[in-house]
C-alpha cells in the first residue's frame, strides 16, 4: 500500500503521524473524571479522533471511529464526516489502509471497520476475549459501549485471516509497536511510533484528555481503576516526552499540533 507522496517519510522505519477529528460533542466533566466534585456538572468539550500513520510503504489507521450514520443519531454529537471518508482529504483511499490497529473495541473506535476492504486488524487477545466472553453480556453499560455489528464484521475478518491477535507488546511493522496497558478496557493497547520528533505514543483512551494523565485522574468508564493508573505510567515510559503523548478525546490536540499545509480548519493536524 503506497502512501501519498507528500506524507511519506524517506527513511525506512520512520513514520509520519496525523490526528483526524471526525466529530465533536460537549459532554460533562463528570463523564470524564472519576469522583464527583463541584465541577462535575460543568460542560466539557470532547473531540473524536482517528489517527493515521504513514511510512515509506505503509498506511496504518489507528482506530476506526464512528460511522457517519451512527454519529448522526448520538445526542449532542456533531459529525464532520465518516472518518474513512475524511482520509480522502490527505489522499488516502479506504483500500490504501493496509493495517488498522484497534486500541480497544468500544463503538467509537470500531465504527468503520466494514468500510476498509484491504486492511488487517490488530487487536489484543485479552480485549477480544473480554467482548466475546461471559462478562460483557451481563453488564448493561458494556452492551452499549460495544457494537455487535462491528464485532461480527471483525469476526468475519478473523475467519478470513485478516485479524491478528496480540498478547502484550509487539512490533507490528518496523518502528510501529503496540503495547497492552489495560485499565480503560480489559485489553486496551496503545501505539508507539518512531518519528523524526522521537517516539510518539497514541494513548487513545488510556488517557481521554491531557488532564486525566496530568492530574492522575481516570475517566469513569473503566475496567480496572489501578490498571488506568498503571497505563498512565506505561504511556509516559513509552513516549520520548509528554508532548509526544496523544490523548483520545481532547480538543486541545488541535491547538497543540500544526494543521496540515493546505487544510486549514479541517481538524487534521500533524503530530510528527
Ligand atoms: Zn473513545
Amino acid at each position: 500500500m503506497t502512501a501519498p507522496a507528500g506524507l511519506r517519510p524517506e527513511a525506512p522505519g520512520m513514520w509520519r503521524v496525523l490526528a483526524v477529528r471526525y466529530a465533536s460533542r460537549t459532554g460533562l466533566r463528570g463523564q470524564h473524571f472519576l469522583g464527583h466534585d463541584e465541577s462535575s456538572h460543568e460542560p466539557h468539550p470532547t473531540a473524536y479522533f482517528v489517527w493515521v500513520a504513514v511510512s515509506a510503504d505503509e498506511v496504518v489507521l489507528v482506530d476506526a471511529g464512528i460511522a457517519a450514520d451512527r454519529a448522526a443519531g448520538i445526542p449532542g454529537m456533531t459529525g464532520l464526516g465518516s472518518p474513512v471518508a475524511l482520509l480522502a482529504r490527505v489522499g488516502i483511499a479506504p483500500a490504501d489502509v493496509g493495517w488498522t490497529v484497534l486500541t480497544h473495541l468500544h463503538y467509537d473506535h470500531t465504527g468503520t471497520v466494514a468500510e476498509l476492504p484491504a486492511t488487517r486488524y490488530v487487536v489484543q487477545q485479552s480485549e477480544w476475549d473480554y467482548w466475546h466472553g461471559p462478562w460483557a453480556r451481563r453488564i448493561t453499560r458494556e452492551r452499549w459501549l460495544c457494537s455487535d455489528d462491528d464485532l461480527a464484521h471483525l469476526g468475519g475478518a478473523r475467519g478470513a485471516g485478516r485479524l491478528q491477535l496480540v498478547d502484550g507488546d509487539a512490533e507490528v511493522l518496523p518502528g510501529l509497536s503496540v503495547h497492552l496497558v489495560g485499565g480503560h478496557t480489559a485489553g486496551m493497547q496503545v501505539v508507539r511510533l518512531r518519528t523524526a520528533a522521537g517516539s510518539v505514543v497514541l494513548a487513545s483512551d488510556a488517557s481521554h484528555f491531557y488532564e486525566n494523565l496530568e492530574t492522575d485522574r481516570p475517566a469513569p468508564i473503566l475496567h480496572c481503576t489501578t490498571g488506568v493508573h498503571g497505563a498512565f505510567d506505561r504511556v509516559r515510559e513509552l513516549a520520548d516526552g509528554p508532548e509526544l503523548i496523544v490523548p483520545g478525546h481532547d480538543p486541545a490536540v488541535l491547538d497543540r499540533y500544526p494543521e496540515l499545509a493546505g487544510l486549514p480548519g479541517s481538524g487534521i493536524v500533524s503530530i510528527a
